[in-house]
């Protein structure tokens, strides 16, 4: 077993977690409730203190929202915000995220958000799969599944955003 990065694995245990409220639930409620929920029961459980729940909670709200108005702003499929082909893409990831961006999407139209900022992803943050572009040099990244970011392989930048295509 190779060394895994501990936002790595808290990350995917809170995604699994806001599934599974999700399919608890009788109601559709909004991604801050499942993150909320995720959040609370890694500090209950003393996986995570009250810091690490809210950072990685942020990075799966960054991570769920984007692609979220990434469907809802074109049209397309998941497959072309992760730029992946998705046979590449561990299993369990993707189908509790495809699960929680889906809900997502609803909530986003029922409240009609207003238009999404740029996002920005960082060396040292953890994400979830799918591809990267470099900032500065171009250079593009790819995650099959959960990952702490590194700098730039090519350039040691440490911002990063995600090349869609057009
Ligand atoms: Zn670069």
């Amino acid at each position: 077993m190779s060394e895994q990065h501990p936002d790595k694995k808290a990350y995917d245990t809170m995604l699994g977690r806001m599934k599974a409220a999700l399919e608890q639930s009788e109601t559709l409620h909004d991604l801050t409730h499942y993150i909320d929920h995720a959040r609370e029961k890694a500090v209950e459980l003393e996986e995570l203190s009250r810091e690490e729940a809210e950072r990685i909670g942020d990075y799966l709200r960054r991570d769920i929202e984007d692609a979220a108005h990434y469907l809802n702003e074109t049209g397309k499929e998941l497959a072309d915000w992760f730029q992946f082909d998705l046979t590449q893409i561990e299993d369990n990831f993707f189908s509790l995220f495809s699960n929680m961006v889906d809900n997502t999407r609803e909530s986003l139209q029922q409240f009609a958000q207003q238009a999404q900022e740029a996002t920005v992803w960082y060396t040292g943050e953890t994400m979830g799969a799918g591809t990267l572009r470099c900032q500065q040099c171009g250079e593009i990244l790819h995650f099959a599944q959960t990952a702490c970011i590194p700098p730039c392989p090519n350039c040691q930048a440490t911002t990063f955003d995600k090349q869609w295509e057009e």
